[in-house]
């Protein structure tokens, strides 16, 4: 038996997209993966890879929609299109579900309607969520199409998490509050970690560390979310490859004031020259690494900043939750990075936080999820591999059979 799920992913120049067997015997390994990208430039590149073949097109891509037709195209060639495969269903990642969408939920053209009505609150990313859907609903207009939401594990947040101390009047005509983001990577990674700690999942209280290019922190109580380190948009919390995470707002009016900046100036400075990049010049830790290897004091500053944030929010995590039973660490960052575990955890001892050295050095070479403290470290620290692409394949398919 298989049960072939399509996910996509829609960005504003790229479609990254999966096909899983949710019925193989590792259904977190992909069947297929594509991607299209510099959709719109003079050169497009299209690339599909199966276990045994990868095929390459860099043709210019005019639009989202004939990237995906041509990506499909490819697919077909291959013995792998979404005919061939009997796709079931169709998972696609939408960052913004705003107060509407609580979880996952099938695609008609009302729930359309509605993404395209959050897109004030993520003009970056839903726009090419909306795209992505349309195309792929025309392509595939048999089969369910399922939105599963970055935000909607962080709609059960308690209001004093959620709002912010500003006017009520004006937060409310527009919407603002924090709604979070990687909600789905939290909710897969800290879904599996009871079981490996041995706990009931109800009792179990825990913070998960997403560090990645971007970057945040969830507190979850007995999995349900009740803090997060993202805003209104994923600009706030840690240190990111690019973005500032927090600062203080009135930097933005000092900047119209005195630098004469103007707001979209000030926008691409907060999230594409800043973070990491901003600071040191590289927003890859590999590189950052190399650079404080070679003794680079704005490199070095930089890891210093981005382990005293992820420091502060694990610190008012561990207070909002009064108890504390695991962390979690995830992402390009936090699955890799030895050091970036090692210096947020250190001198945590009398928090009843030990990490073991050699298990976070993964001297034994494991793969998949492990522990990374001390046996006797009352919080348990752990490395947990998210997978983004299982977790919507996963709800795709429940929706789609329910
Ligand atoms: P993500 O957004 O989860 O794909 O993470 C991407 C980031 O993870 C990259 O920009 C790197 O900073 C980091 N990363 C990926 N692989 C490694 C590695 N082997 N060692 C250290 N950092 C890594």
């Amino acid at each position: 038996m298989t049960q072939h799920i399509l996910v996509l992913n829609s960005g504003s120049s790229s479609i990254k997209f999966q096909v899983l067997d949710l019925e193989a015997e590792h259904p977190d390994v992909p069947f297929l993966s594509g991607l299209v990208e510099q959709i719109g430039e003079s050169r497009g590149h299209i690339r599909i890879v199966t276990e045994n073949n990868t095929i390459e097109d860099r043709r210019p891509i005019l639009s989202h929609s004939v990237g995906l037709e041509r990506a499909f195209g490819m697919m077909s060639l291959l013995g792998v299109g979404p005919q061939d495969l009997d796709v079931h269903a169709v998972g696609h990642r939408v960052v913004q579900g705003g107060s509407i969408f609580n979880e996952p939920v099938i695609i008609d053209d009302r729930v359309a309607e509605q993404i395209g009505s959050l897109i004030p609150l993520a003009p970056l990313h839903n726009p090419a969520h909306l795209d992505g859907i349309e195309n792929a609903r025309a392509l595939l207009p048999d089969v369910p199409h399922v939105a599963v939401f970055d935000t909607a594990f962080f709609h059960s947040l308690p209001d004093a998490a959620s709002r912010y101390a500003l006017n009520r009047d004006i937060a409310d005509q527009y919407h603002i509050r924090r709604y979070g983001a990687h909600g789905t990577s939290h909710k897969y990674v800290s879904g599996l970690v009871p079981d490996i700690i041995g706990k009931d999942p109800r009792e179990v209280n825990q913070i998960t560390l997403h560090l990645g290019n971007g970057a945040s922190a969830a507190a979850i109580r007995g999995g349900k979310a009740i803090d997060t380190s993202m805003g209104l948009t994923p600009l706030a919390g840690l240190v990111m490859g690019t973005r500032t995470g927090d600062i203080d707002p009135s930097v933005i009016f000092h900047l119209v004031r005195e630098a004469k900046m103007s707001i979209d100036e000030i926008d691409t400075l907060f999230n594409r020259r800043s973070g990491l990049k901003g600071l040191c010049g590289v927003n890859d830790f590999r590189l950052l690494q190399e650079l404080m290897n070679e003794g680079e004091s704005d490199a070095q500053e930089a890891y210093d900043i981005y382990v005293h944030r992820v420091r502060q929010y694990v610190g008012s995590y561990m207070l909002e939750l009064g108890r504390l039973d695991a962390i979690t660490f995830t992402a390009g960052v936090g699955e890799n990075h030895v050091g970036i575990r090692r210096d947020t955890m250190a001198n945590l001892e009398n928090f009843g936080i030990i990490i073991d050295d050699a298990r976070n050095n993964n001297e034994a070479g494991v793969k998949g999820a492990r522990l990374i403290s001390t046996d006797d470290s009352e919080v348990k620290v752990l490395v947990v591999p998210t997978n983004e692409e299982l977790a919507i394949a996963r709800a795709a398919a429940e929706l789609a059979d329910s």
